[in-house]
């Protein structure tokens, strides 16, 4: 789940499409209300859904998050009760202090009965400064990763998910047949793309291209925090199957928009240009449009293959 506001909780219970039984990762782009009001309710339902024990809920956000987290369950005399484990993960932001963290951490408040945090560095997410983004977790075969973007003066960032590149089949009904080659080392040197070369007469050269099916490449999808400027992410999000934007106003409040932190849809759809993204999905609509129309008018004048996400939406990546 990629930010929770006060609302998702209920909308999560009447959605029919999503189980949130198998909810247990949350990531948090910012600590502005509209995105993350609604953990504190999210984890307590959550750990109220059935009696698993072992189920462990990974939380991750700006650093700030888990102090809140603690006020709202530590005050709450039925936190005894909640049954999942849960561990948070905070990313500290680049113009963070060192004494800042320091202090944050020492005055932290006391831990839930049922989290598992460290309290220490290893819940810290530090900047990779080498990549200028943030090394987020691994997910089964998906990585996820962050990085910052520009939304006035809140510490946001931006999602990246991506799915391991998966190498093609080998055919060793060929091997065998042609090269007379068993199953061994030179497997899975020809699988991993390497050719190899045979140790007969005539030193036979096998090309990996001949005998495996091609990589299949792993998706890529990005979700955006709230942002008036997102091009420092451009590096990991480029080339995405499916990029997540806001489009709070429409391009008429362009000026308004910006200045309040915001994105308009053409702001968006440029952005979906220019990172080679193959889908867009606007979304963060200000409440002053009953419908999207408009706003999808307007960013698919620069970027034809874009949706509004409305309530309940399922998108294919
Ligand atoms: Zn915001
Ligand atoms: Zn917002």
């Amino acid at each position: 789940m990629f930010d929770c506001g006060e609302g998702t909780t209920r909308q999560l219970i009447i959605c029919n499409n999503v189980s949130p039984r198998n909810l247990r990762h949350i990531f948090i782009t910012h600590l502005h209300s509209d995105h993350y009001f609604g953990v504190p309710n999210m984890l307590y339902f959550l750990s109220s859904q059935d009696c698993d024990f072992d189920k462990t809920i990974h939380l991750y956000g700006p650093l700030g998050i888990k102090k809140y987290i603690r006020n709202a369950l530590g005050s709450t005399h039925n936190s005894q009760k909640m049954m999942a484990n849960l561990i948070i993960k905070e990313l500290v932001g680049p113009r963070t202090s060192k004494e800042h963290v320091q202090s944050y951490m020492k005055h932290l408040p006391r831990k839930l009965p049922f989290e598992n945090s460290k309290d220490n560095i290893k819940d810290l997410i530090y900047r990779d400064e080498s990549m200028s983004c943030y090394n987020v977790t691994t997910i089964g075969n998906n990585v996820i990763q962050a990085a910052e973007i520009d939304h006035l003066r809140a510490f946001c960032v931006g999602y990246v998910i991506k799915e391991e590149d998966r190498r093609g089949a080998i055919n060793a009904e060929l091997l065998q047949s042609k090269y007379n080659l068993k199953p061994g080392k030179e497997y899975g040197l020809l699988k991993s793309g390497q050719d190899i070369v045979l140790d007969d007469a005539n030193k036979t050269i096998i090309r990996s291209s001949e005998v495996c099916e091609p990589t299949v490449e792993g998706k890529k999808l990005v979700i955006l925090g709230d942002t008036s400027n997102p091009y420092n992410i451009s590096g990991i999000a480029r080339n995405c199957d499916m990029l997540v934007h806001e489009s709070t106003f429409e391009d008429e409040m362009k000026d308004e928009c910006i200045s309040r932190g915001h994105s308009t849809p053409t702001m968006a759809a440029r952005f979906a240009r220019d990172v080679n993204a193959k889908k867009l999905i606007i979304t963060h609509f200000s409440n002053r449009y009953k419908d999207t129309q408009k706003l999808l008018g307007q960013a698919r004048r620069t970027f034809n293959n874009t949706e509004a996400a409305n309530d309940f939406d399922l998108f294919d990546v």
